[in-house]
């Protein structure tokens, strides 16, 4: 059974069943999903109690998975071979000598084609390099389809008097994205390149509401959930990298 509660570290989820054991147990899974089983006669208040106490220990370990699941998506030397995610879809990196000068192409460095990251490299003997090139690529690839989200929720907000916003990228560590309403600018995460395409758009939908409502109410979340109607399982897919990584 699916529940939910209000902690100090915010509103955790998680699964529960009736199991013989003898006391409650807690697990988080590779996902960063909270199990938990609890002997028959206990009652679901003392469930309730048992994960309030351990409420920061679990944000902890969920935190723990989601930065591992960050790490998954993003090679980690940026060599041949290695797996990065793009919108949720797996590519193999293939590191390419780049014949100086580097053209300059939509995506600059990087080309990903059928299952394939080719990722021209000035040196592609030094990590640096290597690095550098991947860094070019995700600015690049990350410029062009937030600017082709951007075009496809704008018109959704249009209607409400809501005029196209700016939309920038930027590496940050603890939010997905941030709006400045008054000169109408949304800043996505720029690791929003690797994660499932209805999780760039669900952001973006999310930083236009707040134009129109700065908190995070009731009515914010009917306007996000009418124009978005994934968001539900949007929020449940970013929880497994959120909230910090
Ligand atoms: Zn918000």
């Amino acid at each position: 059974m699916e529940r939910s509660l209000e902690t100090e570290s915010g509103i955790l989820r998680y699964r529960c069943e009736r199991k013989r054991v003898k006391n409650i147990n807690v697990r988080i899974d590779r996902e960063g999903q909270v199990l938990v089983s609890y002997p028959a006669g206990c009652p679901l208040s003392a469930v309730e109690a048992f994960l309030r106490q351990k409420s920061r220990w679990i944000a902890r370990a969920q935190e723990r998975m989601a930065r591992r699941a960050v790490q998954a998506q993003q090679p980690r030397h940026v060599q041949t071979g290695e797996r990065v995610e793009l919108l949720g879809k797996p590519y193999t990196l293939r590191i390419c000598q780049a014949l100086p000068p580097v053209a300059s192409e939509p995506d600059g460095p990087g080309l990903a084609w059928e299952g394939i990251l080719f990722l021209k490299v000035e040196d592609p003997e030094r990590e640096e390099s290597r690095k550098a090139a991947f860094a070019r690529f995700v600015d690049c690839c990350s410029a062009r389809v937030f600017a082709d989200a951007n075009d496809q929720v704008a018109p959704l907000f249009a209607p409400l008097g809501v005029p196209r916003a700016e939309v920038r990228g930027r590496r940050m560590t603890a939010r997905w994205g941030t709006c400045h309403t008054q000169k109408g600018q949304i800043t996505l995460n720029k690791f929003l390149l690797h994660l499932p395409r209805q999780c760039l758009c669900g952001v973006l939908v999310h930083e236009y509401a707040h134009f129109l409502y700065p908190d995070h109410g009731e009515r914010f979340w009917a306007l996000v959930r009418h124009l978005d109607p994934q968001n539900p399982q949007t929020e449940a897919l970013l929880r497994g990298y959120s909230p910090h990584f």
